[in-house]
Parts: structure tokens; C-alpha cells; sequence
């Protein structure tokens, strides 16, 4: 996609959804940006699950060229037990109750990975909470990635993917929820920091159940901005399905990798988004909160 800047026709490559290892990928922020830079991403966004933590480190190492976008995605349920990925972009981190909404979320996965991990060693699977903090980067969102990556660390899988499809899916009995918001209440949260709440991979079936059609609805209700269309766990036609919605909603459509480092096959910016798309979501945050490096 070509822009101009400064007289200048260059590339623009946006990509809306990354981890560090302030979550369940394995790239520190630095190396994230660096990335970034090097690969010629114009926009990133940092978006890992449930926390900032990762924001000033990437904000540090921050140059130009790169625009950073700040965010997190945000764990939510559904009150049928659905679990749904909440990005929130743009919101101002000094707002206290959205902090306090991801902190109880961070809390909560400490509990529910002790009933996981109780379960798993009533099956007689041996791994303790301590081989688990072992894998987990100080200030990280404990997920089920890290209990995965402990079951790697003793030989006892070959990968995370391996963990999930035999032990971790949704549908295992192993499975755990931990305490999340609806989606309507993550989203009404963003809104009243400042920031914009796209939906993540609404119809990524592969995690487990997903959300229904008309749910979309009471999103837009809500206050939804946008919708995660291009992900590389939407299939085409669910992908035409997104477009529409957002497209009769007036919603802006995002692509973008969720990238995880080596967590996760997802290359950066495997899929990205349109420009016109990303200047639509911007506007709609209450501030101008992109960050550059002068
Ligand atoms: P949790 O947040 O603890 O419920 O863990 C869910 C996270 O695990 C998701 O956000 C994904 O990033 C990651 N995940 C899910 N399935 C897989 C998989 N097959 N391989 C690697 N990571 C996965
Ligand atoms: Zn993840
Ligand atoms: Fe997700
Ligand atoms: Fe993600």
C-alpha cells in the first residue's frame, strides 16, 4: 500500500496485534520494535493479553519510522462461558478502572492455574505452579502458553501447540476459566479510557466456541469500533462474513498477525491493515495518543 509523507512515496505496513513476553509471546518489547523497524512495519500495536507492562520498554526503544500504537487485549467472557478477545487501542493508561479490570483478570489467572495444575496431577501428570513461574518473565500475564511451555521444559510435550491439542483446549476437561468481563463491559471500559475496542478473531473457531452472529449487536451497542477480519485463524468466507458486518456497521476492519514470537507460527505483519481503515479506528480514540519518536 503506497502513502505519501513528506513528498515521499513509501510503503505503509500496519499490524495491529502483537505479544511480547510480558504475556505468552517470547520477544522482549525492544526486540518486538526492533523487529518492526527492521522489517519495515510502519504501525505496530502492542496489545498483550491483559496488561501495559510491556508499553514503556517498547516506548524506550522506540525510533523513528515507527509509529507505536499502545494496547492490550483484553480476556472477556461471555455469560453463556464464551471466551472472547477484547483489543483495546489507544486508551489512556492512567484511567484507574480499566487498570482495574486487568488487574483482577491477572489476578484470577493465578488460581485458576492452580486448579488447572491440581487437575493435571490428579491425571498424574507431575508439574508444579513453581516449574510454571519458571517459564514466565517477571510482570508477565501467567496463561496456559506458560504451563506449556513448563510440560515442554520436562520433556513431557513437544511444543505449546502439542499441550493445547492433547491437554489445553477449552474443551479439555483440564480447562479452566478464570474470572473475565463481558465483552460488553471490556468494551464499555476501553470506550471510557479513551481508547478503541476492536474484537479479536471474532470467529476463530479453533480456540473453542465463538460468538454468534447477532451477538455482534449489543458489541456495537456497546460502543465496538472495529472488527478483526484478516487473521490468519479466520477462514475466507468467515472473513467475507466480518467484512459485511462491519462493513453494514460502519465499523472499521482490521488485519493483523498476533504475532507471539516463537510461541506461535504467526509471522509479523503475515496480515495487516488498510490505511483508510486504521485512520478511521484512530479518529474515534478521544486523543491523539500514537507514539513517535522524534
Ligand atoms: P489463556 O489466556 O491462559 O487462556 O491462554 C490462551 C492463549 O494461549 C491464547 O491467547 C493464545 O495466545 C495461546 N494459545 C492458544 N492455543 C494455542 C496453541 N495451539 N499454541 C500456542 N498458543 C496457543
Ligand atoms: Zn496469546
Ligand atoms: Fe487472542
Ligand atoms: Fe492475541
Amino acid at each position: 500500500m503506497h502513502h505519501l509523507r513528506d513528498g515521499k512515496k513509501f510503503i505503509v505496513k500496519i499490524d495491529l496485534h502483537t505479544h511480547s513476553l510480558m504475556s505468552d509471546g517470547t520477544d522482549r518489547p525492544s526486540e518486538l520494535v526492533n523487529k518492526a523497524l527492521s522489517q519495515g512495519i510502519t504501525t505496530l500495536a502492542l496489545t498483550d493479553h491483559d496488561t501495559v507492562a510491556g508499553w514503556d520498554e517498547a516506548i524506550e526503544w522506540l525510533r523513528p519510522g515507527l509509529d507505536l500504537v499502545l494496547g492490550s487485549e483484553i480476556s472477556c467472557q461471555t455469560e453463556d462461558g464464551i471466551s472472547v478477545h477484547m483489543l483495546g487501542l489507544l486508551f489512556d493508561r492512567e484511567n484507574q478502572p480499566l487498570q482495574q479490570m486487568l488487574a483482577q483478570t491477572r489476578d484470577n489467572r493465578l488460581g485458576r492455574m492452580e486448579r488447572i495444575i491440581a487437575r493435571m496431577n490428579e491425571a498424574g501428570i507431575e508439574i508444579s505452579l513453581a516449574e510454571v513461574h519458571a517459564q514466565l518473565s517477571d510482570g508477565a500475564t501467567l496463561g496456559r502458553p506458560h504451563l506449556a511451555d513448563a510440560l515442554v521444559a520436562k520433556g513431557l510435550a513437544k511444543n505449546r501447540d502439542e499441550v493445547f491439542a492433547d491437554w489445553l483446549a477449552n474443551s479439555s476437561p483440564f480447562y479452566v476459566a478464570h474470572y473475565s468481563p463481558t465483552p460488553e463491559v471490556a468494551i464499555a471500559a476501553i470506550k471510557a479510557a479513551g481508547g478503541v475496542a476492536v474484537i479479536a478473531h471474532p470467529l476463530a473457531s479453533l480456540r473453542g466456541r465463538v460468538v454468534s452472529i447477532e451477538s455482534f449487536d449489543s458489541h456495537i451497542a456497546a460502543g465496538l469500533d472495529g472488527i478483526e477480519v484478516k487473521h490468519r485463524d479466520q477462514t475466507p468466507e468467515q472473513q467475507q462474513l466480518l467484512f459485511d458486518i462491519a462493513a453494514k456497521a460502519d465499523l472499521a476492519m482490521t488485519g493483523s498477525s498476533d504475532y507471539h514470537g516463537t510461541g506461535k507460527m504467526n509471522e509479523l505483519a503475515e496480515f495487516t491493515t488498510d490505511p483508510a481503515q486504521w485512520e478511521k479506528l484512530e479518529s474515534r480514540a478521544n486523543a491523539r495518543r500514537i507514539m513517535r519518536a522524534l
